[in-house]
């Protein structure tokens, strides 16, 4: 809901190291997604508060491109000593913001402080390439330096990772940075921006700004923004790919998921149905590598039995709770859309085995729906094709691994897919011939970790060089190559 401006905390954004208002009229509330209670108004800025940050992170480069490496790497451990001393503040923050359940929240601080670590490694990984005598006489070196401003557009649902997926490794390779948070979750990204500055990084070389469409077109069009890095949906990423590479501009734009769930006839039951559970309903089915369609080889009837009675047995409510798996979904208006593609896989004949919308009126407080499960879902259904992000799971039944790959090449999306198995000529069949860029062997969610690619494939990602890894590390440099000849 659009709303004016009134009373409650609105949000400021971060420019050249100072807390400025938004110069934008418009405030949207940021409400607890378990509670409904308004936590703070975030600003919907505008074109001149984009240009605002961007003319303080360029000023900025020109002093921050010169200084030496480890002294840029010192400030990620610092800030990773900050952000360890604070994880159970920022912890709450997300559960408050976004609503998943404290354990995960916790995981997610733990998340961002490794891309920290990673980013300070900065001398290792920007290191160059020499060969000496390419010819005779002759010599070759590669150097990297930063690219100057970038940016960052991040989704709600990990308002802690994914900012630190981004602007640690960009600014310890010596870019400036401007961040825009998602509007639905933008309070943890300020105490990062006052983390970051007490971890001694000087002004302007990271800068929020809150808001949400007109700031992301302002980024992308700002002719002093050399890269964009983007997580969200995928219309948005395709969007956004498309816009900024059409300027010139280096862009990585991480999009939308369905994970396939490969349960083969030999799995050890009980694992893969603990595993699918809390991959599917853990933060509400809104992870990109959520398990959102489970392709069961096989009759293998006492696996969807165990399923279904461990999603009756799920506690649903406050994240904060120790004891709650499933939380709310992000907003009313989320739920409201999640509640059509349930009505839609009833209409199109899939076969609704557990319906989480008994739950929604037991809890009339937050944005609640309780685990939903359809089986006998064909690929060509809506509900198997797109993603819902929910906790809604398809059960597709295949008559053995060949049909269930199919079912994984068939889909648009490739960003994840796991199979549960003991037969290791299954596990390299599937390796080899799975259509995604992150699989799971036995393993519930298969997120790479910082010094790895986050590799979604297909229309999971457009670019080329993904966050994270050394893709992160060429995607925030650019190379320089030297060839020297003193024979003379
Ligand atoms: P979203 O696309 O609604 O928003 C992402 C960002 O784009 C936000 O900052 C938002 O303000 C901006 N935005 C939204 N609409 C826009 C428009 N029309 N024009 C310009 N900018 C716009 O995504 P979300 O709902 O916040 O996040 C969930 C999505 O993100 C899911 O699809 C999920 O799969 C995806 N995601 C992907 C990954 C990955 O690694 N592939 C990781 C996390 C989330």
């Amino acid at each position: 809901m659009t709303v004016t401006k009134n009373e409650t905390t609105i949000l400021k954004n971060f420019i050249n190291g100072q807390w400025v208002e938004s110069s934008g009229t418009e405030t949207l509330e940021v409400p607890n997604p378990a509670t409904g209670e308004v936590l703070a108004r975030v600003p919907i800025s505008t074109k001149e508060d984009v240009d605002r940050a961007v003319q303080a992170a360029k000023k900025a480069f020109e002093t921050w491109k010169n200084t030496p490496v480890p002294k840029r790497a010192r400030i990620m451990f610092t800030f990773h000593h900050l952000l360890n001393e604070h994880h159970e503040e920022l912890a709450k923050l997300v559960v408050q913001e976004n609503g998943k359940a404290y354990k995960e929240a916790h995981g997610e601080i733990q998340r961002g402080i490794e891309c920290v670590e990673f980013a300070a490694g900065a001398p290792t990984l920007m290191m160059g390439e020499s060969l000496s005598g390419i010819a005779e006489g002759i010599d070759s070196e590669m150097f990297r330096y930063p690219l100057g401003v970038v940016a960052g557009i991040t989704p709600f649902n990990f308002p802690m990772m994914v900012p630190l997926w981004m602007f640690p490794l960009a600014i310890a390779c010596g870019n400036t940075f401007v961040l825009k948070p998602s509007e639905r979750t933008p309070i943890l990204a300020n105490k990062l921006a006052e983390l970051f500055t007490q971890a001694g990084a000087p002004e302007g070389v990271l800068n929020i700004v809150h808001g949400a469409h007109d700031v992301v077109n302002a980024l992308i069009d700002h002719e002093d923004i050399r890269a964009i890095s983007f997580v969200g949906s995928q219309p948005v990423a395709k969007y956004v790919y498309e816009r900024a590479a059409a300027q010139g501009k280096r862009v990585q734009a991480l999009s939308g998921a369905k994970n396939h769930h490969i349960v083969m006839p030999d799995a050890d039951i009980e694992t893969a149905v603990q595993h699918v559970i809390s991959s599917a309903f853990g933060s509400a089915g809104q992870r990109c590598m959520a398990c959102s369609a489970v392709v069961v080889v096989g009759d293998n009837e006492q696996f969807v039995k165990l399923l279904k009675q461990k999603a009756d047995e799920l506690i649903i409510g406050n994240g904060m709770d120790p004891e709650v798996l499933l939380t709310p979904v992000i907003r009313q208006s989320h739920r409201e859309k999640v509640l059509g593609y349930i009505q839609k896989g009833i209409e199109e004949g899939a076969v609704l085995i557990r319906d989480g919308r008994k739950e929604m009126d037991e809890m009339p407080e937050g944005n609640f729906l309780g685990p939903t499960i359809f089986d006998h879902v064909t690929p060509d259904m809506t509900i198997a094709k797109e993603e819902i992000f929910a906790p809604v799971l398809s059960l597709l039944r295949a008559k053995d691994l060949d049909e269930a790959l199919e079912y994984i090449r068939k889909s648009r999306y490739g960003n994840g897919a796991t199979i549960y198995t003991k037969d290791a000529k299954a596990v390299r069949k599937f390796r080899e011939e799975a259509d995604a860029g992150m699989l799971g062997i036995n393993v519930g969610v298969p997120a790479t970790m910082a010094f790895f690619p986050f590799s979604g494939w297909k229309d999971s990602f457009y670019g080329d060089l993904h966050v994270n890894g050394k893709d992160g590390v060429n995607f925030y440099t650019r190379k320089k190559m030297i060839t020297s000849r003193f024979d003379f």
